[in-house]
């Protein structure tokens, strides 16, 4: 999609510090850091939230949703991570491609959230 900003960093179009990449996901850090190593995991190919994904590009998602997780949890070690998703605007959403945050947690954050 061309007017997508995932799309865009999917691309090359846009930079993004990529952490993980295969065939059908990509992940980078959000621009935002929510907390220290706060990631976005999203699949290549574009729809525009979890309702309207191919549930076998969902399962892709997922898979690279937890190896990113482990990841994050071997080099950061925080003390626990959420995993968000959001769903059209009235739920948060800002960007309108399929996309889970994972937010790595740590004791002393707790006024940041
Ligand atoms: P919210 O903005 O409420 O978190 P989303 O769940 O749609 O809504 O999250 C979109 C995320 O994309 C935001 O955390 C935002 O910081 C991030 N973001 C937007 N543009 C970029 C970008 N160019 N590179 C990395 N992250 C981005």
């Amino acid at each position: 999609m061309t007017d997508c900003i995932f799309c865009k960093i999917i691309n090359g179009d846009i930079p993004a510090y990529k952490v993980y990449e295969d065939d059908y996901t990509l992940a980078f850090l959000d621009i935002s850091q929510v907390a220290k190593g706060h990631t976005l995991v999203i699949p290549k190919t574009h729809s525009q939230d979890l309702l309207e994904t191919d549930s076998e590009v969902l399962a892709h998602v997922i898979k690279s949703v937890q190896k990113v997780a482990q990841m994050i949890d071997k080099s950061l070690n925080p003390d626990g991570i959420n995993i968000i998703q959001n769903n059209r605007a009235f739920a948060d959403q800002s960007v309108f491609h399929l996309h889970f945050h994972i937010m790595p947690r740590y004791k002393d954050d707790i006024d940041g959230f």
